[in-house]
């Protein structure tokens, strides 16, 4: 844990986050300024910068999480398809430096290159993250 990392707070439920999906190593949760609807963040609960810095064993239990969530990601929103994106590293552009997989539900001729898809277009709503996260949440089983 990092007292001044954002996404340990959350995972120490100091701030609060719209949580998805929880197991003992992982923590599932709706990005606060999403790209898209049901934009969502999967995170490991030990505090490492990069990807590479988590053993085998936490990448694997991480990227189980992962393939665990886009099919609930996908029914909920209705997308066709998600852009998974990792910014590995604080050079990279990573601004919360604490490993991290976005995960954007994507529809056909949603405007978004792949050049775009990380930007910020929307303005939700409490009740929309509410909404979303229950959505998700009740495809999850
Ligand atoms: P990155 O630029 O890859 O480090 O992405 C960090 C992501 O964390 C951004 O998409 C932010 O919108 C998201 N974020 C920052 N603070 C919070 C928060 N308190 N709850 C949920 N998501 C957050
Ligand atoms: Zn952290």
């Amino acid at each position: 844990m990092s007292n001044d990392c954002v996404f340990c707070r959350i995972l120490e439920h100091k701030i609060p986050s719209n949580i998805i999906y929880e197991d003992k190593n992982n923590l599932a949760f709706l990005d606060i300024n999403p790209s898209a609807p049901g934009h969502t963040l999967i995170i490991p609960k030990k505090h490492k910068i990069r990807v590479e810095d988590l053993s085998i064993e936490e990448v694997r239990s991480l990227f189980s999480m992962l393939h665990l969530l886009l099919k609930p990601i996908c029914e909920a929103m209705n997308a066709e398809a998600t852009t998974i994106a990792i910014n590995n590293g604080p050079e990279s552009g990573q601004d919360i430096p604490h490993v991290h997989i976005h995960v954007i539900p994507r529809k056909i001729n949603d405007g978004k290159g792949v050049s775009q898809v990380l930007l910020r277009a929307s303005n939700f709503k409490t009740e929309d993250f509410n909404e979303i996260a229950a959505k998700i949440k009740e495809k999850i089983n």
